[in-house]
């Protein structure tokens, strides 16, 4: 029995001494007084041996409606019938006054008092003895003795189940506040934490904290390495039968009883979630005796903490990682951006991007379209620097041929194909993209690792999107280069233009000590036109251009000075030397070109000892023997004349 099923008349506490007497039964609580009755009577029967010893008899306690209550077990047949005369009387008294009532029966007084309650004085049972003889006076005066320390007997064993029960509510209440400021502290922990490892750590630390004799551990499904030995991965593929699977699966707390007997436990698994999904799951093992003392509420509360705090760890991690990646590509494009040469944004790539993804080489392929091969553009193991693969060759022909980006682990264990570059350097750990430039595939990036399983999947990811910036780069470095060819070129004959070669001149005058200059000019070339038309006066043009270009060195700078005049700069080359270079063109074209064409050539030359040096002057020199070779006759060369070389 206990305090809250009697509906006393005075509920709660009164705080302060006495509060207990304040506590009384109202005839309400008649029908939960049974095991109060019983207690007390037995008590009673205890205290009051002496007493009852020297009156002979039998005792019951009935019912306000003379029903049986308790008692000695020889009267409960008597008194179940109810229509005893001593107890009607008392009955049909009324209540609360204490009637008497005797009779003699069979030798033997039956004498019944009321026992009231303390404050109203309501009736809730009467104590009835049968003795033998028939002194009703004695019978009587014992009987109300005896009902006076039943009465104190029964309010004894009633305030005894309000402290027990206060005690059970104290105990809750200080199990509670324990519970609470448990839980606030874990709460509070969990909320400053945002890195993720610290916050598995703190799951595990607490739980084990509250339940030291539980087997604990951590299941998580995010790919993550903890340090902490429990906290493990959670692999689904496997034992689909296990609690934590289906906990995880299902997403609800989880518990199962293995094999009863001696070594009979519990498991408990407890989903560990967010907003956004459940990460993984909290499993207790415990003997099946402590299961009672597991409170499954605040474990939830906690998984449901720790679940939120890991969603939020997982977010920042993110958003870390991701604003470094941006950074990193930030970084790159803006160095990539800075130079406009190929080479040097091959060289500066490499270097970066092994500083962005940790890597130990790096080594870009680039297609050659001539050779139909693949050549090493950057690498920072020396010894593959210069090399050229058959473009199916190695990992770097199997990533340009599949146009997949690949990473392995392990080389020793996985390999799309052989390679040089993991071979030579030692390596185990690859992640290799394509380098696209314009939409086309025109290379392959390999970055490579000593170690295994050295790349994860976020190493991998960023290669791909700093390929893509590579390949950006890339591209607009060939056009840079493209344009700046054509700016340069002539486009009928393909030679250099003039501004080219002015400032190729200027150049070479500063570096050199000496160099001759040619002019060529076409002779008579109106008279070809007007004979032949235009384009096959482009065509002579053409044909004199690819003579020149083939008389000269690589060194050599040939150039259209305007119309049909050419000039070719020999670096380096004195007046007789480019003397003949100047006939041997004039006898080529003289005798190559269709229709035949004559030209006349005037020759300048400067060195380090002359006063004057300039590109005008050579320019100016040479057109004046060019002047005086068309004035001798034409298809002839004339060098400059020697008083005017130290103009
Ligand atoms: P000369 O022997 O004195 O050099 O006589 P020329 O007719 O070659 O000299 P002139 O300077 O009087 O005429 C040059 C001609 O070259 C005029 C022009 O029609 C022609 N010419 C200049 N540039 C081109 C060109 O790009 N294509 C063609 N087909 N003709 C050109
Ligand atoms: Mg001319
Ligand atoms: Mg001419």
């Amino acid at each position: 029995m206990s305090a809250s099923s009697l509906g006393t008349g005075d509920t709660g506490y009164v705080s302060g001494s006495g509060w207990h007497h304040m506590l009384d039964i109202t005839l309400s609580d008649l029908p939960y007084l049974q095991p109060i009755i019983e207690e007390s009577f037995l008590d009673w029967k205890e205290e009051c041996a002496g007493l009852l010893s020297s009156i002979a008899g039998e005792w019951a306690v009935l019912r306000p409606d003379g029903t049986w209550f308790t008692g000695d077990p020889q009267l409960q047949d008597y008194f179940s019938a109810g229509d005893d005369p001593a107890v009607s009387d008392l009955i049909g008294s009324g209540s609360a006054c204490a009637v008497r009532s005797e009779h003699v029966l069979g030798g033997r007084t039956v004498c019944a008092v009321p026992l009231l309650s303390r404050t109203h004085g309501d009736f809730f049972a009467a104590l009835v003895s049968v003795t033998k003889g028939q002194d009703t006076e004695r019978a009587r005066f014992m009987t109300e003795a005896a009902g006076i320390i039943l009465r104190s007997s029964f309010y004894r064993r009633f305030q005894q189940i309000f402290v027990t029960d206060l005690e059970v509510v104290y105990e809750q209440a200080a199990k509670e506040a324990r519970r609470r400021s448990l839980l606030f502290q874990y709460v509070k922990r969990m909320h400053t934490r945002i890195d993720v490892d610290t916050v598995l750590n703190e799951v595990i630390e607490s739980v084990l904290c509250v339940y030291p004799n539980a087997d604990v551990q951590l299941f998580m499904s995010q790919d993550h390495e903890s340090n902490h030995p429990l906290v493990k991965p959670l692999l689904l593929h496997h034992w689909q039968e296990e609690i934590y699977v289906r906990t995880f699966m299902e997403g609800t707390l989880t518990i199962v009883h293995n094999e009863a007997g001696k070594d009979a436990e519990s498991e408990i698994g407890v989903p560990v979630g967010g907003k956004q999904g459940v990460y993984g799951v909290l499993h207790l093992k415990i003997p099946r005796e402590h299961l009672p003392e597991i409170d499954l509420e605040l474990l939830e509360m906690m998984a449901d903490a720790g679940g939120t705090a890991f969603e939020n760890a997982k977010l920042y991690e993110q958003s870390n990682v991701m604003i470094h990646e941006l950074r990193m590509i930030n970084e790159l494009t803006q160095s990539l951006s800075k130079s406009l040469n190929l080479t040097d944004i091959y060289q500066f790539a490499n270097q970066e991007l092994r500083k962005i993804l940790r890597a130990d080489y790096c080594c870009i392929l680039s297609m050659n379209e001539e050779l139909g091969a693949l050549e090493v553009t950057t690498c920072n193991a020396p010894w593959l620097a210069k090399e050229v693969f058959p473009k199916e060759y190695g990992v770097g022909g199997y990533v340009f041929q599949t146009k997949e980006p690949l990473i392995l682990a392990d080389y020793s264990e996985e390999r799309p194909a052989e390679s040089k570059l993991m071979e030579s350097t030692g390596s185990n750990s690859l992640i290799a993209t394509t380098l696209i430039v314009n939409g086309i595939t025109r290379g392959v990036i390999l970055m490579t690792h000593r170690k295994k399983h050295y790349f994860s999947y976020d190493d991998y990811r960023l290669l791909q999107t700093l390929s893509s910036h590579l390949g950006l780069a890339v591209g607009n470095a060939s056009l840079h280069a493209e344009v700046r060819r054509m700016a340069n070129r002539d486009m009928l004959t393909e030679l250099y233009a003039r501004h080219y070669l002015d400032e190729a001149i200027q150049q070479c005058q500063s570096r050199d000590f000496c160099g001759s200059l040619i002019v060529v000019d076409i002779d008579h070339f109106k008279r070809v036109n007007d004979t032949y038309g235009h384009q096959i006066g482009d065509k002579i043009l053409k044909q004199v251009s690819s003579i020149v270009k083939s008389s000269i060195r690589q060194t050599d700078i040939a150039a259209r000075w305007g119309g049909e005049e050419l000039a070719v700069y020999l670096p380096g080359l004195n007046i007789e030397a480019a003397l003949q270079v100047g006939e041997r063109i004039r006898q080529r074209v003289e005798q190559e070109t269709d229709p035949l064409v004559t030209v006349s050539c005037g020759v300048s030359e400067w060195n380090w000892t002359h006063e004057r040096i300039s590109v005008e002057s050579l320019f100016y020199r040479a057109d004046m023997a060019l002047y005086e070779a068309k004035n001798s006759g034409r298809n002839r060369i004339v060098t400059e004349q020697a008083e005017s070389s130290s103009e």
